[in-house]
């Protein structure tokens, strides 16, 4: 396999699942983080390396190296691997996961991005996510006709904050995720609810039309629910691990265990919570945004751009959400092709960019 982000949160779980089943990775991408890159390499011998930066190259242990993203879809197209893993974080995963189609192979997709900005022009029968919340609704489906799909969110770092305090929170504060640990992006996302619109919005292109929306579910062991038209309600209940997700998207044929499973006595009690937009503003656009999904493009550039002024300490963590709304009012063309995709992230950011919230 390619496996994209290999020195992520998601690429390293992915490295750990791929040994596990013996299998063989041809090619690995990372960012800066040489050091592990290098690890990696010596544990798991790919014949091509990519960085992200041309003055790393020389630093890694390896005779074929390349940087930058173009050097990645090069050699997605030229690869023979049947599967690309894409774990990449942000917009800079879109047109990887456009090659890796346009070449025939099969994705497992982490980088949630590529969806919630291009969805429409995406055919997401290639796709398998990497997600515990779309594992578990695939895994909860049968045939039968469905009410709605739901699924849950930890709430995020700030979920029993005081909301006095939230505009003043630090990148540091943003980090605390109250379950579990990942990439700094998606915590932020987490944080602010901007990823449980964008899992909604991804369950959209991946499920069909229909009925989706989101719960908290503060101990995050149930990840996905169903109501099916009967009447009946079912839950995929499993420890928070991506795991699960990943072993699935590498190998659909599983009969191993995995995750040691969730003991409900220990458990004791579940809390469930409605996502309040006094505390997540985003929530307000949530119920439209899904009427228009292609509109995704406006929301994920917006809050890439939103979040470099929040690390840069130019604007307070309650503005992220402000400047999503703004753009998403300003900016309500809806792309027609993947080129009108990237057109419309380069508007959305340097409106956000030069308005500075
Ligand atoms: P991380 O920030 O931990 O990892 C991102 C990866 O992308 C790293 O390997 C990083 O390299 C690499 N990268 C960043 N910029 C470049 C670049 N310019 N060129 C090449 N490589 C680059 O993110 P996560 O693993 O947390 O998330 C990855 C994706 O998966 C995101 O889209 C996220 O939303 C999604 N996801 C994550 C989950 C999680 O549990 N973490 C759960 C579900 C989805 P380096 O570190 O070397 O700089």
């Amino acid at each position: 396999m390619i496996l994209l982000g290999s020195t992520g949160s998601i690429g390293v779980n992915t490295l750990e699942v791929a040994k596990k089943f013996g299998m063989n990775v041809e090619i690995l991408v990372a960012g800066k983080n040489i050091e592990l890159l290098n690890k990696q390499i010596k544990e798991h011998s790919p014949s091509i390396v990519i960085v992200s930066d041309k003055e790393d190259i020389a630093k890694v242990s390896h005779h074929c190296v390349y940087a930058g993203e173009k050097a990645i879809v090069d050699v997605i197209k030229d690869s023979s691997s049947e599967l690309v893993v894409n774990a990449l974080v942000g917009f800079l995963g879109l047109r990887p996961t456009l090659a890796a189609l346009a070449a025939g192979k099969r994705v497992a997709l982490a980088n949630k991005e590529s969806l919630v900005a291009c969805g429409a022009f995406i055919d997401t029968s290639k796709i398998q996510p990497i997600d515990s919340e779309h594992f578990g609704l695939w895994y909860l489906l049968q045939e039968r006709a469905i009410k709605k799909m739901i699924i849950t969110a930890s709430g995020g770092a700030f979920r029993d904050w005081d909301l006095n305090k939230l505009q003043n929170a630090t990148l540091a504060d943003t980090q605390k995720h109250p379950n579990w640990s990942m990439g700094q992006k998606i915590t932020i996302d987490s944080a602010t609810m901007v990823n449980k619109m964008f899992e909604l919005l991804e369950a959209r292109w991946l499920f069909g039309e229909g009925e989706y929306d989101a719960i908290i579910e503060t101990k995050s062991l149930i990840h996905a629910l169903i109501d099916f038209k009967d009447g009946s309600t079912t839950a995929h209940f499993a420890h928070a691990s991506m795991q699960l997700p990943i072993a699935y998207a590498l190998n659909k044929k599983m009969d191993e265990n995995i995750l040691a499973h969730v003991d409900l006595l220990k458990v004791g009690s579940l809390e469930f919570r409605e996502i309040l937009p006094e505390r997540y503003p985003v929530w307000q656009i949530k119920n439209d945004l899904l009427k228009n999904p292609a509109r995704g493009v406006v929301i994920n550039a917006a809050n890439e751009a939103a979040i470099e002024l929040f690390i840069a300490k130019k604007i307070g963590f309650m503005d992220i959400s402000k400047n999503i709304i703004k753009a998403y009012e300003k900016f309500t063309a809806l792309p027609k092709n993947v080129e009108d995709v990237f057109l419309i992230d380069k508007d959305v950011r340097s409106f956000i960019l030069q308005n500075k919230g």
